[in-house]
């Protein structure tokens, strides 16, 4: 019925061979994940942000010694630069991610963060950066350890919380997965195959009980709060030190599969663990707070189903609007205008910022609902905003940044250097 696509330009030399570490990179998706990366390209989407965070003002009274748990890509990445150059702050930053090496490229939240570092070292900022698993005994061990040692003060005055995993080992040994499911009835929506560029139907058949309670130990807030617990018998949180975890709902059209699947019984969970938090932080003169952010295109989106098709649906409208936001402008906003400069947090019912606030409008969603029926594989051009979309993946990658000699062969092991 929909003649397939091949959207996303595939090179059949995969890398051309150089030197060993030497490499000419070319995208190549696999369904929801491109398997190269570009560090050239990482790196000018790191300075891209960096240069939109200098094109505002800097933080009145903004965080001076950060840590970032989940800081290589997305939400988290954007969290790390706007504290480091909008507010001059020390970074430690954790993530999960590899180097290059031989003649395979590294991960793009490895090269994001070597990006990081040498324009933290250009600024003069502080930067220390921990590669490995944050959900293990370990991890905390080290990061405390380095907030001794390394950070202003052995103290740190904002903890974000941005981890997105499928896995997590837990202190009782286990090895828990998340999973992607609806948990009343089976979900049959609309979905988009970013890779083929075809609108198609998904059956989502509903979780048991056990893939809820796995999802819910992935993705839910046990681990934030044991960070926090470790954090605060350490010693290295400084008086008035925040913590935020970031946090989705969006639209009904997703409910099924997000707030009302498993992870959205995560991000229940993530809310419960939030007020534990913040009874702790308070005997530090803090708080602790879950922050709704907006839909934007990241590894960790990209692997829902349902969500692609929505959320090019909404660049579109949104663009239209002139209040389009990606990771940076959303960190920022949520800085400049709530939690820094003097501001108070602006909470909605349940306690939660909304800085999902653009995307939630009705006559957002009411524009998005209106085209919903009508989005096919043709129509999709004229609904949604595919190219926007798909440049923002690529991007989230390395490609498609401007500047960036594609065609030149690059080194893929990078340094990630003192800063
Ligand atoms: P992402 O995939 O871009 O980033 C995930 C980060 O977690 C990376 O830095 C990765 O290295 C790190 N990580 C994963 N497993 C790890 C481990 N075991 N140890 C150490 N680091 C590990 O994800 P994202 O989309 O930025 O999501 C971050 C948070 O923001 C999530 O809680 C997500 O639900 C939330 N959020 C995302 C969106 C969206 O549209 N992408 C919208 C609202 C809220």
């Amino acid at each position: 019925m929909q003649e397939e696509q091949k959207q996303v330009e595939v090179e059949p030399p995969r890398f051309k061979s150089l030197t060993m570490s030497q490499q000419i990179l070319k995208p190549r998706v696999r369904g929801f994940i491109c398997i190269t990366s570009h560090p050239e390209g990482c790196a000018a989407h790191v300075r891209e942000q960096i240069a939109y965070v200098r094109s505002r003002p800097a933080l009145q009274g903004g965080p001076k010694s950060v840590l970032v748990i989940g800081s290589s890509t997305g939400y988290g990445l954007s969290s790390r630069i706007a504290a480091a150059f909008g507010s001059g702050a020390a970074t430690l930053g954790i993530f999960f991610e590899r180097n290059g090496e031989g003649d395979k490229p590294g991960s793009p939240g490895w090269y994001n963060t070597a990006a990081f570092h040498a324009e933290a070292k250009k600024a003069g900022l502080k930067a220390v950066s921990l590669n490995g698993d944050a959900f293990s005994a370990e991890m905390k061990a080290q990061a405390i350890e380095a907030i001794k040692k390394k950070m202003p003060g052995g103290k740190v005055d904002l903890v974000v919380y941005s981890l997105a995993s499928p896995r997590r080992t837990a202190p009782d040994g286990v090895t828990y997965k998340s999973t992607l499911k609806p948990t009343g009835a089976p979900f049959h929506a609309k979905n988009l195959d970013t890779d083929r560029k075809v609108v198609n139907d998904v059956t989502l058949e509903t979780a048991n009980a056990e893939e809820i309670a796995h999802t819910v130990k992935v993705m839910g807030g046990e681990d934030w709060e044991i960070w926090m617990e470790e954090l605060d018998k350490a010693g290295v949180l400084a008086t008035g030190c925040q913590t935020v975890a970031y946090s989705y709902i969006g639209p009904q059209v997703t409910w099924p599969i997000y707030k009302d699947g498993t992870i959205g019984k995560a991000k229940e969970d993530l809310e419960r663990a939030s007020q534990k938090i913040d009874a702790l932080m308070k005997l530090h003169r803090g708080r602790a707070f879950v922050s709704v952010n907006k839909a934007v295109v990241t590894q960790a989106s990209s692997a829902i189903p349902v969500v692609p098709l929505y959320v090019s649906l909404l660049f579109k409208i949104m663009k239209a609007k002139g209040n389009h936001e990606g990771c940076i402008e959303q960190i920022q906003r949520l800085f400049e205008k709530q939690m820094y400069n003097g501001n108070a947090l602006n909470f909605d019912e349940k306690g939660r910022v909304r800085i999902d606030d653009w995307e939630m409008m009705p006559e957002i969603q009411k524009a998005v609902f209106d085209v919903w029926p009508a989005v096919t594989t043709e129509t999709l051009e004229k609904y949604g905003d595919f190219a926007g979309y798909q440049s923002d993946f690529l991007k989230n990658f390395g490609f498609g940044l401007t500047g960036v000699d594609y065609d030149a062969p690059t080194e893929v092991e990078r340094p990630i250097e003192d800063a």
